[in-house]
């Protein structure tokens, strides 16, 4: 600014001592030419004065502290005209003094750079700022709530996705230990202890997958104030496996009911009814299997030994029938040997007319029955009778 009016000056003195000279030449009045040249002098004057003031910067204190808060205060004087940096950003020069208020993000100390300009030329102050004891406490303490506040806000997050008493404790228990209370944690609490009887009640039906247990599920997830679309979705997948568990004991009961009665009343039909409700099943089970096994093991000596009844039945019949039958031949026998010994026997030869009771006479005599003599045409002989 020096410099201008300085130029200014110097050209308007030049000017009107031109002019004067030109005036004293041509007779004519001189009394504007010489106010000219005195203006400009004045002005070359205070051009001089102005600009060869030098540019100053100063600073209250090289070396500060902050507060608690982490802020400081860097003040001083500097020249009227001069432009002042801190750090690259310009800060207000309050004709002559300066005043600006610095805060620190961390627990480190900081050097700022304080530069004045005017014109070409420029001067550099360096402050160094470190942070107090009870700021570097502040932002430790910040640091640790805002630990405590990330695990906070993941344990509330699992619990919201997943509502049990273990994660609602954990939850619970995090946002106790904050040093601050955030509204939207209570809330956010009180909506997970509301959901933990609903998951309960789906994952109770989820492992019985009984039909009673299905149904208190259901009523308790339109209830659901979280994850709703998921849990109509675990109900929708539970309803079929609880239709398919129903269907698979009705085959128990059946095959289970199919054994008892074939051990019951053991027999071929009854086996058969078993196995075939048994090849029903959905998977083999084993002591189902087993017993039917003891069925079949059991019919089968049933037809083993009705069959040797039957064998020894017939052999016992066979049996009778020979003995009635050697009884009949015996009784022919002895009958034709009572005949025969009720029928006379006499003597008789082979060429003679008669018949004797001894050998009466000279002759070859040979035993015959009386009515085979009588047959023959015989007659009594009169010496032996
Ligand atoms: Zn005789």
């Amino acid at each position: 600014m020096g410099g201008i009016i300085l130029l200014v000056g110097l050209v308007g003195m030049l000017g009107s001592l031109g002019y004067l000279v030109f005036s004293v030449l041509r007779k004519r009045p001189k009394k504007s030419a010489g106010i000219a040249l005195g203006v400009s002098a004045i002005a070359a004057v205070i051009g001089i004065a102005t600009s060869a003031a030098p540019l100053t910067l100063s600073v209250d204190a090289v070396q500060l502290t902050t507060d608690a808060q982490g802020a400081a205060v860097i003040k001083g004087e500097t020249s009227e005209e001069a432009t002042l940096h801190l750090d690259g950003e310009e800060i207000k020069n309050n004709k002559g003094t300066f005043s600006e208020t610095i805060q620190l993000d961390s627990e480190k100390e900081h050097t700022y750079v304080l530069k004045a300009t005017l014109d070409k030329e420029h001067k550099d102050e360096k402050i160094v700022v470190t942070p107090s004891k009870e700021f570097v406490a502040l932002l430790e303490a910040e640091q640790k709530e805002k630990e405590l506040l990330a695990e906070a806000e993941t344990a509330l997050v699992l619990a919201e996705s997943e509502p049990n008493q273990k994660n609602f404790d954990e939850a619970a228990t995090l946002v106790e230990a904050l040093s601050k209370t955030y509204d939207d944690h209570d809330e956010r609490l009180a909506t997970i202890k509301e959901n933990i009887a609903i998951y309960l009640a789906v994952e109770t039906a989820e492992k019985s997958l009984a039909r009673k247990d299905f149904d208190e599920a259901k009523k308790q997830v339109e209830l659901a104030s979280l994850n709703k679309e998921d849990l109509v979705g675990r109900v929708t997948a539970l309803k079929t496996k609880v239709e398919e568990k129903e269907a698979k004991d009705k085959l128990y009961a059946e095959a289970t009911k199919a054994v008892e009665n074939a051990e019951k009343s053991p027999s071929k039909d009854a086996h058969k009814s078993a196995a075939d409700a048994l090849a029903k099943l959905p998977a083999e089970d084993e002591a189902l299997t087993k017993r039917v096994a003891a069925v079949q093991q059991t019919v089968k000596k049933q037809e083993e030994l009705a069959l040797k009844e039957k064998q020894e039945q017939e052999q016992r019949e066979k049996e009778q029938l020979a003995q009635a039958e050697q009884a009949h031949q015996q009784k022919e026998a002895n009958q034709a040997a009572a005949a025969n010994q009720a029928e006379e026997h006499v003597l008789v030869t082979r060429t003679g007319k008669k018949y004797h009771t001894y050998k009466c006479g000279n002759g070859d005599y040979y035993e015959a029955t009386l009515s085979e003599a009588l047959g023959r045409g015989l007659t009594q002989c009169s010496k032996c009778y």
